[in-house]
């Protein structure tokens, strides 16, 4: 097994060990130099970033037309869904490598949807000797969705994410805390010596919890801090109403997982006195795009995935033109996604950007499927939907489901159920959230026959009757 895929499946022991373990491991790893911890993966990528960002348009777009000759090949020998549908176009190997472009724009869309209705056609069929591990997305589309992907992905991704926190001073060494949906069991925070961060809950920002846990967000010294947008929002209005500080440390907010509308960021930033830096990705892991330094727009890395804006019509968009954002993704070998519909939009403004002079598509204003709706708390707190992802297993035989809210600190989880959906699966979804949720919100759940859409066919993630 490769070093890469050994270091994620050990992650994922390691996510899941009861907290005194977890902890007596991140300290013993405190002594070991970063650069193994991440390992040969992380710098070999984290080298291929660096070299290629200031490339050519022509020498960029070269490496990008073989990474997608590469998946769109292997989609075609190895899975049934493509091989048949690229056959019915008339399209052969030849075509392929001769100009993947050509053929990618003659390909259909695909979405959530076509991947749920054709999963076992759309996986390799290499799968067996691919090392993956299953991946989910929740968003705010209603039915959860897994799909298996390649356990080598972490310490690639890792690269990336790490490469665009870089533009604004960030380095491997630079300390962090994090508010990310991370379960803190028995105590206000926890030091992940692993990632270097020190984690807080992002269940539970109260003003007694933020109150509690300022000495030792203050005491840590990070340089920044990653959360969800809401995250810092909900901390800003903390400072803000009592006259509180960041430590002096902190440089910037790295913000992603949501959308932010206008006027937030500047709010943050002044009230807080930190940056904040925004990037756009998803669990699907098709399309990465931080902000440059010297703009407040997206660059959607070419070396990661192939990005398409597609307008109202259909059409590749134009530069101002609203568009979705489309991904064809290079990571995934397990199950190709190929010109999957992201449900995300965006204003497209061209293929390269004028301030920094890198030549990858540029965008900006995203808005898509995370919305900031939240629950509210017993204590009046917000919850936000980021930090209630669905990553587990116990909704797999969940076919839709919203939240229906009419008292604080009190949920109803609205569920229309698949074919093997019984009491035990509501006892673990219950089970899951209320220990989540620590007390701050109590959830039980109640199965529906269906939840309609909005009047414009929107799926709507929380009934909020609190207003
Ligand atoms: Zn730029």
């Amino acid at each position: 097994m490769r070093p890469s895929v050994l270091r994620r499946k050990a992650y994922n022991i390691y996510k899941n060990l009861p907290a005194g373990l977890r902890s007596t491991i991140s300290q013993v790893s405190r002594v070991v130099p970063l650069q193994y911890i991440y390992g040969h993966e992380f710098r070999r990528t984290m080298s291929m970033i660096k070299a290629t960002e200031f490339l050519s348009k022509e020498a960029l777009s070269r490496i990008r037309r073989e990474k997608l000759s590469f998946i769109l090949l292997h989609a075609y020998r190895t899975t049934k869904y493509y091989h048949e549908s690229m056959t019915k176009k008339g399209i052969a190997e030849p075509d392929i490598i001769y100009d993947p472009e050509e053929v990618l724009r003659g390909l259909d869309f695909i979405d959530k949807r076509t991947i749920i209705d054709n999963r076992d056609d759309l996986v390799s069929k290499s799968k067996t000797i691919i090392p993956h591990d299953v991946s989910s997305t929740g968003g705010t589309s209603g039915e959860p969705f897994y799909f298996p992907i390649d356990s080598s992905r972490s310490s690639f991704e890792l690269a990336f994410i790490f490469d665009q926190w870089r533009k604004i001073g960030f380095s491997t060494n630079s300390r962090r805390i994090t508010f990310r949906g991370n379960k803190i069991a028995d105590s206000l925070w926890e030091d992940d010596w692993l990632t270097r961060e020190r984690k807080f809950s992002s269940f539970d920002l109260t003003d007694e919890y933020l109150r509690n846990i300022w000495p030792h967000l203050s005491s840590y010294k990070p340089e920044y801090i990653y959360a969800y947008p809401s995250t810092a929002l909900a901390i800003s209005t903390f400072i803000e109403r009592h006259c509180m500080t960041l430590p002096s440390t902190v440089k910037a907010f790295l913000l992603g997982s949501e959308n932010i509308y206008d006027g937030q960021r500047e709010y943050i930033e002044r009230v807080s006195g930190a940056k904040v830096y925004l990037w756009y990705g998803h669990s699907e892991k098709l399309v990465l795009a931080g902000e440059c330094e010297k703009s407040e727009q997206y660059h959607a890395y070419p070396q990661y995935g192939y990005a398409e804006f597609i307008n109202e019509h259909g059409q590749q968009a134009r530069p101002g033109e609203f568009a979705e954002i489309v991904g064809t993704g290079f990571i995934n070998t397990v199950m190709p996604f190929i010109r999957y519909r992201t449900g995300d939009y965006c204003t497209y403004l061209g293929e390269s950007c004028p301030e920094c002079g890198r030549n990858y598509p540029v965008f900006k204003d995203v808005r898509g499927r995370w919305t900031q709706e939240n629950l509210i708390g017993l204590k009046g707190n917000q919850i936000c939907m980021s930090a209630v992802n669905f990553h587990s297993g116990n909704f797999v035989n969940v076919y839709r489901m919203q939240f229906l809210q009419e008292e604080k600190g009190y949920a109803t989880l609205k569920i229309v159920p698949k074919e093997g959906f019984g009491e035990k699966d509501i006892h673990a979804i219950e089970k899951e959230f209320n220990k989540k949720f620590n007390g701050n919100i109590v959830i039980t759940v109640q199965t529906v026959e269906d939840i309609p859409l909005t009047q414009r066919g929107k799926y709507k993630y929380i009934d909020q009757h609190i207003q």
